[in-house]
């Protein structure tokens, strides 16, 4: 781990496992924090930030994300191997969003916004009280940041957090997840050899144990939390936080809604959106999980839905043809099986896959599946399964479409497809969710706040929104000369 500039072992000496989710194979050890390690983190950060000019320094700043860039670019296919090894994402995922997306041309975005970005607003000359005032609005770095991450995008998320953070001048903590710790151990010998970072300012602090994470939570010293992950732990992290009124940015769980009107080319959406949420065995925050189809075209959208669902190619996340790989863990498989069987209980017609693959039987796999006669109050209707899990659900028009899409208790994404964009967005427009794709759009870039309403979320990354998590509004004012 990086701990105050060092690249040290846990103080226990302590090592646990990373697998290889495809495999069932030890990849490796990594170092086991323990809540020591964690706060000793915490005070190389709070002594960095405290005690360092990185805070006004936006010239060493931009120059430190520079080196981080070129660094991750210089080992970019080592991380390629290493990410497919650990997170057991198809390859192909690395060539967009799981790693060459977030690593390219999206980091400069960060290191240019220190210069453009406006720091300070000057309001116009302010009377009150009777006094006349100069007035101005600066913005300065919240201090110091515990940044909490996922495995199934893991660069990606860890990145949208560094690099807005250390932009905006914060110093971090970064806590990767026990399933995928080896990118974060990369990035802090990175950050450690390539960069000119100040001691403390970045740290990493891998931990088998989830109770180390809730070391940030709690202690004081730690002005924010930057969380993503499922939304069972966003509350649990509301909850600790509480007592010290800590700073929360939580990116949580969907259950997002892909609603095909009845005016759209069913044959050339519908294949495509079952297959598309298999994508990564379905492990993506933002996939659209339920298919929304108008009631009198049902049976012709099933039985499309299932050809895409038939068509996905699943496997060895090595092999650049699949688009879906293993879960992340034997428990993570379980549960997506356990939804399953709920959704058979509750009468749910199971029209592809339901099970194991019998011609995997090394590796976390579940078979693409696919379920029809879905009502919206089901089990799989309303809960984030984070499998390779498509539930189609009739509706009766545009309107009921919006309620349905509307009726869990997620909003971080969806999809609206119509023959009229018009249409398409009246129906974008009464959804509550923080992202919507109208006829295949893509929403996804630096400059693009992303994130969720509801339990999905609270604030944004990426964009100026995204910036603004991590500062913090200062008022100053002053007597006018101009009395
Ligand atoms: P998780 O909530 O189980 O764990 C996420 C991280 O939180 C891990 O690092 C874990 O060690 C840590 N953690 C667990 N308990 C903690 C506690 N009490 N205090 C502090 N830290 C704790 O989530 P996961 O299974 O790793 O990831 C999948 C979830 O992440 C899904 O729900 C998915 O939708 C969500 N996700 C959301 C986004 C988004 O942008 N909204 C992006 C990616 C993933």
């Amino acid at each position: 781990m990086l701990i105050g500039g060092e690249l040290v072992e846990a103080a226990s000496g302590r090592r646990f496992d990373n697998v290889n989710p495809a495999t069932e194979e030890v990849l490796g050890e990594v170092a086991d924090a323990d809540a020591q390690d964690m706060r000793r983190a915490i005070e190389a950060a709070r002594n960095a930030f405290d005690n360092s000019d990185w805070s006004t320094n936006g010239e060493l700043r931009k120059r430190c994300l520079l080196q981080l860039h070129e660094a991750i670019a210089s080992e970019r296919e080592e991380l390629r191997a290493e990410l497919v090894a650990e997170v057991g994402c198809p390859l192909s995922t690395t060539y967009g969003a799981q790693l060459d997306i977030p690593t390219g041309e999206h980091m400069l975005w960060f290191a240019d916004v220190i210069d453009t970005f406006a720091w300070e607003r000057e309001l116009p000359l302010g009377t009150a009280f009777g006094s006349r005032s100069w007035r101005s609005v600066t913005k300065e770095p919240v201090g110091v940041v515990g940044a909490i991450v996922p495995w199934n995008f893991p660069i990606e998320v860890t990145l949208s957090k560094i690099l807005p953070a250390l932009a905006m001048g914060n110093a971090l903590i970064l806590k990767p997840a026990p399933d995928t710790p080896w990118n974060a151990t990369r990035l802090g010998r990175l950050v450690a050899e390539n960069t000119d970072v100040p001691a403390g300012i970045f740290n990493v602090v891998p931990s088998s144990d989830h109770a180390v994470g809730e070391e940030l939570v709690i202690d004081r010293r730690v002005d924010m939390i930057s969380f993503t992950g499922s939304t069972a732990t966003g509350r649990r992290i509301m909850e600790r936080a509480a007592p010290g009124i800590k700073r929360l940015f939580l990116e949580l769980g969907g259950k997002s809604a892909h609603v095909v009107l009845d005016d759209a080319d069913f044959a050339s959406v519908i294949p495509m959106a079952a297959a598309g949420a298999c994508y990564h065995g379905g492990q993506v925050c933002a996939l659209n999980s339920r298919l929304l189809v108008p009631r009198d075209r049902y049976e012709e959208a099933v039985e499309l839905a299932a050809l895409g669902m038939r068509a996905v190619p699943y496997g060895d996340p090595n092999d650049m043809n699949m688009i879906q790989g293993p879960q992340i863990s034997s428990k993570q498989r379980d549960r997506v099986l356990g939804y399953i069987e709920q959704g058979v209980k509750e009468g749910a017609r199971l029209v592809v896959g339901g099970g194991r693959p019998a011609d995997h039987p090394k590796g976390w796999y579940v078979e693409p599946t696919l379920f029809a006669d879905v009502t919206p109050s089901m089990t799989i209707a309303q809960e984030e399964i984070f499998g390779p899990v498509l539930t189609v659900i009739p509706f009766e028009d545009d309107a009921d479409a919006v309620r349905i899409a509307n009726a869990t208790e997620y909003g971080l994404a969806g999809a609206v497809t119509s023959a009229s964009q018009e249409r398409a967005r009246a129906v974008a427009r009464g959804i509550r969710t923080g992202t919507i794709s109208i006829n295949g759009g893509m929403f996804y870039g630096p400059d693009a706040p992303f994130g969720g309403y509801k339990a999905s979320g609270v604030g944004r990354m990426n964009g100026l929104e995204g910036l603004g998590e991590y500062l913090e509004t200062k008022m100053l004012a002053g007597p006018s000369p101009e009395t």
